[in-house]
């Protein structure tokens, strides 16, 4: 027995399995909580279907009422919310309170959004609407690095469109999404929301399952590839957010002191586990010495620790899995490059490894050419800015970028030739709901965020009349 459920049809129910969540600070079982079979799926899923021809016939306004009722009450549940959050996924708990409170920021505003029937032609002989129609069941699949916030891309949109929800976490961060679950349970009718857990065992089925009319996934390229796969069959609608690895590049006229601790911050927050995190780092000749040491000053006076102690910078990797291939990466970077900070993991339980910095390393390095997806960032040094981009743009990544200069024509003239769904700057990683946000070549597929990313969750119809 657990104390948390299953929302299936309007009802918390058990999982006809379970599975033990663990907190990565610790290595300790945090809960046990359900966990759903095929045929609970499939439950779902129908429960799903149902709800959609009574939901989608709703009007916009009382699906924003349902939506900012969801943002009320994750925000007046904030305080248990970040705190489970930090436990299960390791996040210090000033973070885990701000994404909660993005989450709930996100939900509101989609409900600013709108779905107007465009009227393209309306002269004597004809008149041409554009209509956005709902789609039916949308598979929403979250990764474990914002189980919240991740969340929040897809849930409010889907359901402000008019479509119906089966929600899957990731199978090491869902208790925050059970627990939602039970949050919102009666703000929708029984069936909008579903939300269901697995042991990364359900997600190929959802994606293929013949009810389920667009899949909206962020993980990794890997993955993201089996569900457009997946989707194939059934030409299903699909929304893919997927890995990157993306270079920052520093040009020779900022100063290494002020500009250290932002790109310190662009590459380790979330212990670097963040999809847009800063993952390779260009920077001038002229500046790379001491950028090297500046980079390093901070990481060793980093704090890390479990996300609930006060004082605590940076939590763990989240689970073993990526603790395990980021030790790998830092290991191989050992022999290609020279660490100058970090590099390793204190002697105590949870998978924490120092914030890692590595200079002197180059393409042709794993930690250089992969998404390293934890707190180790490889400091490249270049001569030339063209010869910079030009080595930034041979990843088959293409999420986000930055250009770092007090010249802010040659930064932008740069930052047009990068490719990437998002170049900041002198900024990196800024999220923003009104921003659409999407990934080039293999980072993914579709928007999210802004008016394109509710726009995903429809169809087009045009009603073409004449008169
Ligand atoms: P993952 O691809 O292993 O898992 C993501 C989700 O997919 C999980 O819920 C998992 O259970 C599910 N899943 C597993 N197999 C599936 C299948 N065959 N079909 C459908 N779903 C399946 O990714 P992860 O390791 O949890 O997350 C890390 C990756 O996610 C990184 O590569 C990161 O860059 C990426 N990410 C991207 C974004 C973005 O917006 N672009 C945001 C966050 C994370």
């Amino acid at each position: 027995m657990s104390e948390y459920r299953l929302l299936i049809n309007g009802e918390l129910v058990q999982g006809d399995q379970t599975m033990d969540v663990i907190n990565p600070a610790t290595e300790e079982t945090l809960a046990t909580c359900p966990r759903a079979s095929e045929a609970q799926l499939d439950q779902a899923v129908a429960a799903a279907k149902a709800a959609f021809p009574d939901w989608s016939a709703t009007t916009m306004e009382t699906r924003r009422q349902a939506v900012n009722a969801m943002a009320d009450v994750i925000e007046a549940n904030a305080t248990e919310l970040a705190q489970l959050l930090t436990q299960e996924q390791g996040k210090p708990l000033a973070d885990a309170t701000g994404e909660v409170y993005g989450t709930a920021a996100f939900f509101r505003y989609f409900t600013s959004l709108d779905l107007p029937v465009k009227v393209l032609d309306d002269s004597d002989g004809r008149r041409v609407e554009v209509h956005r129609k709902p789609l039916g069941v949308v598979g929403a699949i979250v990764p474990w690095n914002f189980p919240m916030i991740l969340m929040a891309f897809k849930l409010p949109p889907a359901l402000l469109a008019g479509n119906t929800v089966v929600l899957k976490p990731a199978p090491t961060t869902p208790l925050t999404s059970l627990r939602l679950g039970e949050l919102i349970k009666d703000l929708v009718p029984a069936g909008a929301v579903n939300v269901i857990t697995d042991a990364n065992d359900l997600g190929a089925a959802l994606t293929a399952h013949p009810d389920v009319r667009k899949v909206s996934f962020t993980g990794s390229t890997a993955t993201g590839s089996k569900v457009m796969a997946g989707a194939a069959g059934l030409l299903k609608r699909i929304t893919l957010e997927l890995g990157g690895n993306d270079a920052g590049i520093v040009l020779d006229d900022v100063d290494p002191k002020v500009t250290a601790p932002k790109l310190f911050q662009s590459a380790f927050q979330n212990s670097g586990q963040v999809c847009i995190a800063m993952k390779r780092l260009y920077v001038h000749e002229s500046i790379y010495d001491e950028m090297c040491e500046e980079l390093a000053t901070i990481a060793n006076e980093t704090v890390i620790g479990d996300g609930l102690q006060q004082g605590t910078n940076l939590g763990p990797l989240q689970n073993r899995m990526q603790f395990e291939k980021v030790k790998t990466l830092i290991e191989d970077a050992r022999r290609d490059g020279n660490v100058i900070a970090g590099g390793e993991s204190p002697d105590q339980p949870g998978y924490f490894i120092r914030p890692t910095i590595v200079r002197d390393i180059s393409e042709g390095s794993r930690l250089v050419d992969e998404e390293q997806f934890g707190p180790v960032l490889p400091v490249i040094k270049y001569s030339d800015s063209e010869d910079a981009v030009q080595r930034a743009n041979k990843s088959s990544y293409g999420l986000g970028g930055s250009i770092w200069s007090s010249n802010l024509d040659q930064a932008y003239a740069l930052a047009e030739k990068l490719e990437a769904g998002t170049v900041w700057i002198n900024k990196h990683a800024e999220l923003d709901p009104g921003i659409p946000f999407g990934g080039a070549k293999q980072s993914g597929l579709g928007t999210e965020l802004g008016e394109e990313g509710l726009d995903e969750f429809t169809q087009l119809k045009i009603i073409n009349m004449a008169r």
